[in-house]
């Protein structure tokens, strides 16, 4: 088959020929329906130089779903030709978090598949017509509703917004105000995402006209150019206060610093874009009592509720499909701020 590998660091992803994936004991071969291409492969490709538990070579593409091919020796619960979707981030499976559903945070990580990783992060993802998946347990069934391609961004795209958001509900009552900024591949859902599940008031914060555009379709109540005046725009639409819920899907120096000025005292500042920035936290830099927290990823169980929302149309991945041949265009598009929600490799 062909798969889009990265072959290492600092370079561009290849479409090379290689094996089909064989399932050994308790593994399971998917053949892809669809598979997101997260703007965090472009920092893989261009930003990382190590540092991380894992290393290029391998199979891009973390956020999949596609039909199960192949059931290894004792594999039970799912049956070929059912559509599935993949979680992504892979554990060991028997620590506290992992036992809990939350292998983002795995506390063994020598134990897992691979460390801190998964299918596309260390090891062969879903850029390819088939997948390894290293336990049935990774693998939620589709519902009514959904493809495999409009699954699969719900994966990553859906899943990280939907534990970012899920963690500030209990600050999301009527009357408040959540801002999300950057709204891309997983800005684009996390507004959905607060409007299905809150009833904040969205503010949506992104340079490109096409992006705030998408944002005003789904919903958002306002939407603001980053700039001199973004700030002060969104403390006067909020009365003067600030926002309750501040959501960070860029992650640079400057969208930090806007998340601080524009944060309400006792509100949430979450940093999920992972652009490189700092952000100085002190005494008087930041309102008081204002939490700041980075997430990675979501949890099995938040995957299921991502994915029932998604099912029943409260939540829609905008998207536009490529085929394998042209994976490493999109990547280029979406290095360019050129692809609108998210773009999705279809095999
Ligand atoms: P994307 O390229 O699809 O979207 C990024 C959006 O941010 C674009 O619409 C862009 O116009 C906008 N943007 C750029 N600069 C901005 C600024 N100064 N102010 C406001 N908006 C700005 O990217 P994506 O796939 O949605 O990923 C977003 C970030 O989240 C990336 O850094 C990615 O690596 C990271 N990420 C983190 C996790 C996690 O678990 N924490 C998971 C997936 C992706
Ligand atoms: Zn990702
Ligand atoms: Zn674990």
């Amino acid at each position: 088959m062909y798969a889009l590998r990265l072959p290492g660091w600092k370079s561009e992803p290849v479409l090379v020929e290689v094996e089909d994936p064989r399932p050994g004991p308790g593994q399971v071969v998917i053949r892809i329906g669809g598979a997101g291409a997260c703007h965090s492969d472009l920092h893989l490709m261009h930003d990382f130089e190590g540092g991380l538990p894992w290393a290029p070579p391998f199979t891009l593409g973390h956020e999949n779903a596609g039909w199960v091919h192949e059931l290894g020796a004792g594999v039970t619960g799912v049956d070929v030709g059912q559509p599935v979707a993949v979680y992504g981030p892979w554990g060991c499976g028997a620590c506290p978090h992992c036992r809990l559903g939350i292998e983002t945070y795995c506390e063994n990580p020598m134990a897992a598949p691979v460390p801190g990783g998964g299918g596309g992060l260390g090891l062969d993802g879903g850029m390819a017509e088939y997948m390894l998946v290293p336990d049935a347990r990774f693998l939620v069934p589709l519902m009514d509703g959904l493809s495999p391609a409009a699954a699969a961004p719900v994966t990553d795209a859906g899943l990280t917004p939907y534990h970012a958001v899920r963690r500030s509900w209990a600050k999301l009552a009527p009357g408040t105000t959540a801002v999300v900024i950057g709204a891309g591949g997983l800005g684009h859902m996390g507004l959905q995402i607060l409007k299905a599940t809150t009833a904040a008031r969205v503010v949506v914060v992104d340079p490109k006209d096409d992006a705030l555009a998408l944002s005003t379709e789904l919903g958002a109540d306002l939407t603001v150019k980053p700039g001199d005046t973004a700030a002060a725009d969104i403390r006067e639409y909020t009365h003067g206060v600030g926002a309750d819920v501040v959501l960070d899907f860029v992650g640079a120096d400057a969208t930090m610093a806007l998340g601080a000025a524009i944060t309400r005292q006792m509100g949430d500042l979450t940093i999920v874009g992972i652009a490189g920035g700092t952000l100085p936290v002190s005494f008087f830099a930041v309102p008081y009592e204002v939490s700041i927290q980075t997430t990675y990823w979501g949890s099995r169980p938040e995957l299921v509720e991502v994915l029932d929302l998604a099912s029943r149309g409260l939540i829609t991945p905008h998207f536009t499909t490529f085929p394998l041949s042209e994976a490493a265009h999109a990547y280029e598009l979406l290095a360019r701020g050129e692809v609108s929600g998210r773009a999705v490799i279809v095999p």
